[in-house]
C-alpha cells in the first residue's frame, strides 16, 4: 500500500495515528536541527517534520529532496506548535519515521504555486506541471462537477445520452470544417462535426425523443481569447415540443447547476427579451442586463439643424453615462480615439455634458441651442452629472457600436460585478440575415431552424423585405453579456427544408449532395422537434468567475490553434502522405 491517507485529509482528530502519505515535494526547508517538507497531492498539502537527532537517516534523505520529487512518508500525526489557519491540514504535522524517494524530479521550469512565476508559453509547454497548480486543479474539479450535475439533471428528466460520430460529412454551423483524409477512399475526406446538429435531428426521426450528449465540436475559425478549435457542448434535442417546453427544461437545468455547483439561487423566472428589443435597447444580441445605460434613438431630435454628420445617416443613438459629466477634455478625447479603434469602428464621438450646476456643454454647441440639447438629454433619460455619448450610422451597425461602448463604460464604472448573475433568454430572432457583400441571405442560426408558422407567407415570398421580416422560434441563453447557449425549433417537413435551402441560395443539387440524407429522413415521419446546445467550457469558466475558457480545458490550444506541448499540428512522414494520396503544396517552414 503506497498511502493510508491523502495529503488533504488529516485533521486534529488523527493525532497519535501512524500514517503514510505519498505525493510531490512542494517545498522543503531546514531550521535549527529540524527539516520541514510540504507534501502535495491532488487533495491538498500536509507538513512533514523530521528531527535530526531522533531520526538521522530520515533527515539525510530529507536533505536530498528537491522540488517536485515524488516521495512516500511515514510517521505519527502530531498537533502543530504554530498552526496554519489557511490550510485545512494546518493544525497538524507528521513526525517522520520513514521517508522514501519514489522518483526524483528536475527543477521545474516555473514555480508550482497558486501564483506562478511562469509565463503563458512555458506553462503551456509543460501543461502537466501547470495542471499541478491549485487554480487549474480547482477549474478541472469544477468542470467535473458540472458534467456530473448536467447528467444528473437530464437523466432525471428522461434524457438519453447517445454518442454520435466524429468522422462525418460537413455540418452547417457557419465555420470552416476540419477535414480528415480517408485512406480507404482515395481522394475523399471526412469532416469533423461543427456540432452533432443533423445527428440529433435524425435521432428525433428515430424516435429517441429526449437526447443529450456532452460532446466535442470542431470549428476551424480565427481564434479569440475565449475560443478553441475544439470545444465541448452540452447538446440536447427534444421531440413533440414547442419553444416554451425547451426553455422550461433548460431554465431548470441552469437553475440546478447554479444551485448544486456554486450555491447560487437565480430568479424563478428568467427574463425574456426579443432580439429586436435587445438590439434597440442594448446594441447587442447578448445584453448584459446587470446595469442600465440603455440606448435611445434620437434621430428626429438632431436632424435638420445643419450638422451634416447627423443629417446624412439613417440612425443617431445615445447612452447616458451616470456621473461622468466631469470627464475632462483629455478623457473625452481618449474616449473618441477608443471608439475609432477598428474593434469598434466609429468615425467619431459626440458628447453632451450634463453639468451638476444645470448647465450643458457639448461638442456640437455650434449646431444646437441649450434647449435642443436639453430635449436630447431628456430623451436619453440623462440626469444632472451624466455624460451623454452619441454615435450614428446605419441603424444596426451604430447600435452595435453603442452596445460595445456601453459595455466599456460599464467596465470603467465598475458596474459589472462578476458575483452578480443576470441570466436572460433572447428570443424571436430573425430567421435570415442579408449580406450586402455576397448579396444573399444567410441563416441567422443554422439552416435547420424553422420559420415561425405565422410567418410562412413571408417565407415563401420572393421579396427581400418579406424574407427579412421572417422570425424564428430561436433562442439564446445569455449570462452577464455572454452567450452561453442557443437553439431553435427545427424544420421537420421536407418541403420547408427544401425551401430554406432555396432561400439560402443553395441549389437543389448542392442541397441533395450535402443534406440529401436529412431531407430524405423528413419524408419518413419526422416529429416536430427542437433543442439547443450550451457551450460547456464557457459555462464552466463563468461559474468559476473567469473570462477565458482555457483554464477549464485540460489540454487547450493556443491562439494560433497550436498545442505547444505536443507541437501539433505537425508534418506527417512521406509514407503516411502517400497512403493518403496527399501531396503538400504548403511552403517549407
Ligand atoms: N447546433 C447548434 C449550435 O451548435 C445548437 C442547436 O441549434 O441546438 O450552435
Amino acid at each position: 500500500m503506497y498511502r493510508t491517507h491523502t495529503c488533504g485529509e488529516l485533521r486534529i482528530s488523527h493525532v497519535g495515528q501512524t500514517v503514510t502519505l505519498a505525493g510531490w515535494v512542494q517545498k522543503s526547508r531546514r531550521m535549527g536541527g529540524m527539516s520541514f517538507v510540504d507534501i502535495r497531492d491532488r487533495y491538498g498539502i500536509t507538513q512533514l517534520r523530521v528531527d535530526e537527532t531522533t531520526a538521522p537517516a530520515v533527515s539525510e534523505t530529507a536533505a536530498r529532496l528537491g522540488r517536485e520529487f515524488v516521495i512516500q512518508a511515514t510517521g505519527v500525526v502530531e498537533e502543530r506548535q504554530s498552526k496554519n489557519a489557511k490550510l485545512p491540514t494546518g493544525d497538524i504535522e507528521i513526525r517522520l519515521t520513514d521517508l522514501k524517494v519514489l522518483n526524483a524530479s528536475q527543477t521545474p521550469p516555473f514555480t508550482i504555486e497558486d501564483e506562478s512565476d511562469g509565463g503563458e508559453d512555458i506553462r503551456a509547454k509543460y501543461r502537466y506541471l501547470d495542471l499541478r497548480r491549485g487554480p487549474l486543479k480547482r477549474a478541472l474539479m469544477l468542470r467535473h462537477r458540472m458534467a456530473h450535475e448536467v447528467r444528473n439533471y437530464l437523466d432525471n428528466k428522461g434524457f438519453l445520452e447517445i454518442e454520435t460520430p466524429f468522422l462525418i460529412k460537413s455540418t452547417p454551423e457557419g465555420a470552416r470544417d476540419f477535414v480528415v483524409p480517408s485512406r480507404m477512399n482515395p481522394g475523399e475526406f471526412y469532416a469533423l462535426p461543427q456540432s452533432p446538429q443533423t445527428f440529433k435531428q435524425l435521432l428525433m426521426v428515430a424516435g429517441y425523443d429526449r437526447y443529450f450528449q456532452i460532446v466535442r465540436c470542431f470549428r476551424d475559425e480565427d481564434l479569440r481569447a475565449d475560443r478553441q478549435p475544439e470545444f465541448t457542448q452540452i447538446d440536447c434535442e427534444m421531440s413533440f415540443v414547442e419553444q416554451e417546453d425547451v426553455l422550461d427544461v433548460f431554465e431548470g437545468m441552469m437553475r440546478h447547476l447554479f444551485k448544486e455547483v456554486i450555491d447560487v439561487t437565480i430568479a424563478p423566472k428568467i427574463p425574456r427579451m426579443s432580439w429586436y428589443d435587445a438590439m434597440d435597447n442594448y446594441g447587442s444580441d447578448k445584453p448584459d442586463i446587470r446595469f442600465g445605460m440603455k440606448l435611445h434613438e434620437i434621430t428626429p431630435l438632431v436632424q435638420g439643424h445643419g450638422f451634416s454628420v447627423f443629417d446624412s445617416v439613417p440612425y443617431v443613438g445615445a447612452i447616458a453615462v451616470p456621473g461622468a459629466a466631469g470627464y475632462t477634455r483629455k478623457q473625452t478625447d481618449e474616449l473618441t480615439e477608443w471608439v475609432k479603434r477598428p474593434q469598434v469602428g466609429a468615425k467619431g464621438l459626440v458628447y453632451i455634458k450634463m453639468n451638476e450646476d444645470g448647465s450643458i456643454k457639448s461638442s456640437v454647441d455650434k449646431f444646437y441651442t441649450p434647449e435642443e440639447l436639453q430635449a436630447v438629454a431628456a430623451a436619453v433619460e440623462a440626469q444632472k452629472g451624466d455624460l451623454v455619448l452619441v454615435l450614428c450610422g446605419e441603424k444596426r451597425k451604430a447600435q452595435t457600436m453603442l452596445g460595445v461602448l456601453r459595455i466599456e463604460m460599464g467596465n470603467r464604472l465598475g458596474l459589472r460585478n462578476p458575483h452578480e448573475y443576470a441570466p436572460l433568454w433572447v428570443v424571436d430572432f430573425p430567421l435570415l440575415e442579408w449580406d450586402d457583400e455576397t448579396q444573399r441571405f444567410y441563416a441567422m442560426h443554422h439552416p435547420f431552424t424553422a420559420p415561425k408558422p405565422e410567418h410562412l407567407d413571408w417565407f415563401y415570398s420572393n421579396k427581400k423585405e418579406d424574407l427579412e421580416r421572417v422570425c424564428a422560434n430561436a433562442y439564446d441563453f445569455v449570462l452577464n453579456g455572454v452567450e452561453l447557449g442557443g437553439g431553435s425549433i427545427r424544420i421537420h417537413e421536407a418541403d420547408v427544408q427544401q425551401r430554406m435551402f432555396e432561400v439560402l441560395g443553395i441549389s437543389k443539387e448542392d442541397a441533395d449532395y450535402k443534406f440529401g440524407f436529412i431531407i430524405n429522413a423528413f419524408k419518413f415521419g419526422a416529429p416536430p422537434h427542437g433543442g439547443l446546445a450550451f457551450g460547456f467550457d464557457r459555462v464552466c469558466a463563468l461559474f468559476g468567475g473567469q473570462e477565458t475558457i482555457r483554464d477549464y480545458i485540460a489540454f487547450p490550444k493556443n491562439n494560433m490553434g497550436r498545442d505547444v506541448m505536443l507541437d501539433a499540428p505537425s508534418r506527417i512522414d512521406d509514407v503516411q502522405m502517400d497512403e493518403l494520396f496527399l501531396r503538400s503544396v504548403a511552403p517549407e517552414k
